[in-house]
């Protein structure tokens, strides 16, 4: 038990604002009337060339840079209400040569905020080896080690540790993985995946490298000349690009090189059981089977063949109300396995869905579902 507990600003994000923020050095604008909202639970990645004003950005959230202009909120309240101090022991940094102590060892460099901030001894111990082993470095092995005894990539883990140190609901995170080798990297990335979602943090992550952008993003801002360009899942800024800078960034050119070739049933999912609805179901019993299924799409099939699809929003909309699928069913986008992907693509995105059926000889053939191809495209 821990006999201290950090004063916490905030239990969880549920949004940081960034509104009309600018930051001048002299009269050359650094941050340039920037608007942005990060939503509490997302990863949102800023990407831009090297003086497109990331860095600045990520340290004006957390205030090792004060804004000139404009505001930050979190959760609603102005960040100039907050101590500094205070604030930054609220979110987790991590920066490239992440700067660890090198007359501490590892214990000591993990557990230096816990510290200051009146943890026991015990406490400590016990959070820096949970963390350690949570970032992949036994702690049997590496606890009393000091920094230049461990390798780049190991440092780069001891310091996303420290930054979990004090569990902040906010992580900003300014190219963590910039200094590492191509494969090292690609291995951190890979873990930095898993436990994304086992940190269920907020993470506002810096890089200059879209592949990481596109592995790691749910969301990605594209800056330029310290202005905010366009921000937007990979799906948006490939499809609809603001201007040609973010179709270099996103290459959406090459990306799509090969779609005019492929053909729906290259990228279509197997049309599982339990996508499958009867159109005599009621709503909440299907809301029951979506839950239990995991799935947010039912393909409504009556008798004849294809009635249309529910989506789980939709059911949602219409409880209580003694209907069954059959009375909300849409009708649904249905492709041939023959189409070619860039077309279904288009239509779905015309028409604002995100799935469409696929038929074959007039019967469900398999589910079109448009962020599954983009993401195995990218
Ligand atoms: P990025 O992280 O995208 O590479 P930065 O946010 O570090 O960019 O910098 C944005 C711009 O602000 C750059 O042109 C940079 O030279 C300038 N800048 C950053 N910090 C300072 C400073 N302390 N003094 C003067 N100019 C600065
Ligand atoms: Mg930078």
């Amino acid at each position: 038990m821990k006999t201290t507990q950090t004063q916490r600003l905030f239990d969880r994000i549920e949004s940081i604002r960034l509104a009309n923020v600018t930051k001048k050095y002299d009269d050359r604008f650094a941050v340039d009337d920037l608007n942005l909202e990060i939503k509490g639970g997302e990863l949102l990645i800023l990407i831009g060339q090297s003086g497109s004003g990331k860095t600045t950005t990520l340290r004006m959230i957390n205030r090792l840079i004060e804004l000139d202009e404009g505001h930050i909120t979190i959760n609603g309240q102005d960040i100039m209400g907050f101590d500094p101090v205070k604030l930054r022991r609220n979110i987790g940094y991590v920066i490239q040569n992440i700067g660890l102590f090198p007359h501490m060892d590892i214990h000591d460099n993990i557990g230096l905020v816990p510290k200051l901030e009146g943890w026991s001894e015990g406490e400590i111990s016990g959070r820096v080896e949970h963390l350690l082993d949570f970032v992949a470095l036994p702690h049997e092995t590496f606890i009393n080690r000091y920094p230049r005894q461990l390798s780049g990539g190991q440092q780069q883990r001891v310091g996303l540790a420290r930054a979990l140190a004090m569990d902040p609901p906010l992580l900003l995170m300014d190219e963590p993985f910039g200094a590492l080798d191509p494969l090292l990297r690609r291995q951190l990335q890979d873990e930095f995946v898993r436990i994304k979602h086992e940190i269920g943090r907020t993470i506002v992550f810096v890089t200059h490298d879209i592949d990481e952008a596109f592995k790691l993003g749910d969301r990605i801002g594209i800056m330029d000349g310290g202005k905010l360009v366009q921000v937007g899942t990979p799906e948006e800024l490939i499809l609809a690009p603001e201007n040609e800078l973010v179709a270099s960034i996103v290459d959406a050119d090459k990306k799509f090189k090969h779609m005019d070739t492929l053909r729906v049933k290259d990228m279509l999912s197997h049309l599982d059981d339990k996508y499958i609805f009867e159109s005599g179901m009621g709503v909440d019993q299907a809301l029951d089977r979506m839950a239990v299924n995991n799935v947010e799409i039912g393909i409504v099939c009556d008798g004849s063949g294809l009635a249309g699809q529910v989506e789980m929003a939709d059911l949602l909309r219409s409880r209580d109300e003694g209907k069954t699928l059959e009375d909300i069913a849409e009708s649904s986008i249905v492709f041939s396995p023959h189409d070619s992907v860039a077309m279904a693509l288009g239509e779905l995105k015309d028409r604002g869905r995100s799935v469409a059926i696929v038929m074959e000889n007039e019967r469900p053939f398999g589910l079109f579902f448009s962020d599954e191809v983009l993401l195995k495209l990218i």
